[in-house]
């Protein structure tokens, strides 16, 4: 018994380790070999949200528990969905990538998430309240769906507010 467990230890490769050195090519250096196997498929989702930090956590949970995606397209940019929109500074270099993307993985469906607190609408909107703020956001959303399939005609466009709710963050379905 004890010699199997043995043998099965040394077989096992430790979480991160990278591999035996002779096996590296020259040149930079491997630092790290993933737990995760390469897997060379596609979900022909693509996610827009924003960067911020504090939602980033919840944000891949809500990707792997409620939708179990796993492999999607991810363009994460300050606001999030609103960087395609013609308000944004970005819209000129955005839309011709999402068009890219689109022609490369052939979406079927996009996910675009809005949040609370969101840094862009704060500065873009320095007047707007929490509230109204909020409003402007869920507008936005919709005209997102509008413009996004412009850049990716046949898609399923769904559109999700984050916000933080006793302790935790919850997604509302904007329809
Ligand atoms: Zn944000």
């Amino acid at each position: 018994m004890e010699h199997v467990d043995r043998q099965a230890s040394r077989g096992a490769r430790r979480e991160g380790e990278p591999l035996p050195t002779r096996e590296q090519p020259k040149g930079p250096r491997v630092v790290y070999t993933s737990e995760t196997p390469w897997v060379n498929e596609s979900e022909h989702v693509l996610v827009m949200a924003c960067s911020d930090p504090r939602f980033r956590e919840a944000g891949e949970e809500f990707m792997r528990v409620h939708f179990r995606l796993r492999r999607f397209d991810q363009l994460i940019l300050p606001g999030g969905p609103a960087s395609i929109l013609i308000s944004a500074p970005s819209f000129f270099a955005i839309r011709p990538q999402v068009k890219m993307l689109h022609e490369t993985h052939d979406f079927k469906r996009i996910l675009a998430i809005a949040h609370h607190d969101c840094a862009y609408y704060r500065l873009k909107y320095p007047k707007l309240d929490d509230a109204a703020r909020r409003e402007r956001q869920i507008a936005d959303l919709h005209e997102f769906s509008k413009e996004v399939v412009k850049l990716a005609p046949g898609t399923r466009v769904e559109l999700y507010y984050a916000e933080p709710a006793n302790g935790y963050v919850q997604y509302l379905a904007v329809e």
